[in-house]
């Protein structure tokens, strides 16, 4: 199946906007870190809802481009903000629709790890950075929280399974300095006590205080050197 069969079903089910509601609760500080300045111009990779876009607006950001595979997610992020600085890209991230030295940050929040080849995208992340730019990479899925792992099995694209230090190497392979990697705990997503469980997809409380309090949302900025 294609990024496009994928997600177009995800979008047209809603869960472009369940994601949001979730992803909120790590990506807000992710992206409150974001050295963002009033002239920039930021692209956001695997967008879905474009909420990312339209929270760096609201800090000023000058335009900010949202580039998904799924032509229905790019369709109702389109329709979730009027705001003319905002554009939304359909595009894959093996060839990122942008020229070289002409982005000054881009993001990216439980998107990363679909690509087809992870390398190639930070080559292309590299490639369209200006100097003293930043790719904030955002990921739930990764090889310490373990809890996570299974979230593979019901998707037919292969999903990049790293460790923080795979995230640090391959970021420096494709020419970024590593200035910052972090855990990010989601502090919002309320665990119930012991004897509810199992609950939902959880088994035992646990797993979902290892997969979220623990761990939450693995952050890896890298910065192209000037
Ligand atoms: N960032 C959003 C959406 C995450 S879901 C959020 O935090 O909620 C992952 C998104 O990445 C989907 O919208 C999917 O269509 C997109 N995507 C996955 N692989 C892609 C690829 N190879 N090229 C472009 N977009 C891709």
């Amino acid at each position: 199946m294609s990024v496009r069969e994928e997600f177009d079903a995800w979008a047209t089910d809603g869960r472009d906007r369940g994601m949001e509601r979730r992803h909120w609760h790590t990506a807000k500080h992710a992206l409150a870190r974001m050295p963002v300045e009033s002239d920039d111009a930021v692209v956001d990779l695997g967008t879905g809802s474009g909420y990312a876009i339209r929270a760096l607006r609201e800090r000023g950001i000058d335009r900010g481009y949202g580039l998904d595979g799924a032509p229905e997610m790019a369709r109702n992020a389109r329709e979730y903000t009027d705001d003319e600085a905002v554009e939304f890209l359909v595009g894959d991230f093996g060839a990122l629709p942008f020229q070289d030295d002409s982005v000054d940050h881009v993001f990216s929040m439980e998107a990363f790890y679909y690509a087809a080849d992870p390398h190639t995208t930070l080559s292309e992340i590299r490639r369209i950075l200006k100097p003293g730019g930043t790719f904030y990479c955002a990921v739930n899925y990764f090889a310490e929280s373990k809890h996570t792992h299974e979230w593979q099995d019901p998707i037919s694209l292969e999903m990049t399974l790293w460790d923080r230090r795979q995230y640090r190497e391959a970021f420096r392979e494709a020419g970024l300095l590593v200035a910052e990697q972090d855990t990010i705990p989601d502090r919002e997503i309320e665990i119930p006590p012991a004897e509810e469980f199992p609950i939902d997809d959880w088994e035992t409380r646990e797993a979902m205080v290892d997969r979220y309090r623990t761990w939450g949302t693995l952050l890896t900025v890298g910065v192209a050197p000037a």
